[in-house]
């Protein structure tokens, strides 16, 4: 990746995956992509910890995007990423978890490939599976859940528009993505399809980080629970018999002190 004497280097998007928050779950890649990295375009949902990585000299752009306040707009970002490259530079683009799941990050392909710019795509681990993980929940186990959905909860004119039937299979785990304003609708939409309103709920702020929280309840009563604890974003919803594995396997010993940390906006 350094500049060859008398050539115009050609830049390059590498579009990586950050994890959940613990640094500790990037790739080797995405470490040594970051190490060497012109300029690193990220998101709010990157923790201070993976930042840490980010070398001294390094440009930092901030790109947003938090619920109704989109710092940048999605076009926007895809025309800056396209325009540092043409410069000449190597561009990390670092998105939370995986840059394929629920990451927007094929569009900003779309666009690289679209002003003929090379890029490279390096996987991060999703929230679906760090935040279970440090949560002590299993996506499958032979005796509760044999699928598992991954959906976003993300409201559109104030309700969820989600395909309620597909949610409501018996030994299946549904993880979702975006939902925590819109948790009261589908808990409802749930029991309406015909879910048992004593199915177990897992919702889990801020996983993988030392100020991680779960909070348990059921479909019936996990909206009350989660306002009564303020949770607040980022939060994953885990739904299916395998929320009850917490119990007896949560691992991760989270600083109970600990508050959110405010995303370096810098
Ligand atoms: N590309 C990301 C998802 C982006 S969508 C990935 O693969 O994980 C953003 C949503 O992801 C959040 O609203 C939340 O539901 C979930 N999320 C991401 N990181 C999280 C974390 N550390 N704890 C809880 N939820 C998280």
């Amino acid at each position: 990746m350094s500049l060859q004497p008398n050539s115009v280097a050609a830049g390059c998007v590498y579009l990586v995956g950050a994890g959940p928050g613990d640094a500790e779950l990037l790739t080797l890649r995405a470490v040594r992509l970051l190490e060497h990295a012109d300029v690193v375009v990220y998101d709010n949902l990157v923790s201070a910890a993976v930042l840490d990585f980010v070398p001294k000299g390094a440009e930092r752009i901030y790109a947003g995007k938090r619920r109704n306040e989109h710092t940048m707009r999605q076009e926007q970002i895809n025309e800056l990423l396209a325009k540092l490259a043409k410069e000449g530079k190597q561009v990390v683009r670092l998105k939370g978890g995986d840059p394929f799941i629920f990451g927007r990050g094929g569009e900003e392909l779309q666009t690289l490939a679209a002003h003929g710019v090379a890029f490279e795509v390096v996987p991060g681990i999703t929230a679906a599976s760090g935040v279970s993980s440090y949560a002590g929940i299993p996506l499958t186990h032979r005796d509760y859940a044999q699928t598992c959905l991954f959906v976003t909860g993300h409201l559109k004119d104030g309700t969820a528009d989600l395909d309620w039937p597909s949610l409501v299979r018996l030994k299946q785990t549904v993880v979702i993505y975006m939902g925590l304003n819109g948790l009261p609708d589908i808990c409802r939409q749930m029991v309406g399809h015909g879910a048992a309103p004593n199915l177990p709920v897992a919702v889990v702020q801020d996983g993988s980080n030392i100020t991680q929280k779960v909070v348990t309840g059921t479909l019936a009563d996990i909206p009350e629970r989660v306002s009564a604890a303020g949770l607040k974003s980022p939060c994953l919803t885990i739904i299916g018999e395998v929320v009850k594995l917490h119990d007896e396997l949560a691992w991760f010993k989270p600083d109970p002190a600990a508050t959110l940390l405010p995303v370096k906006a810098n």
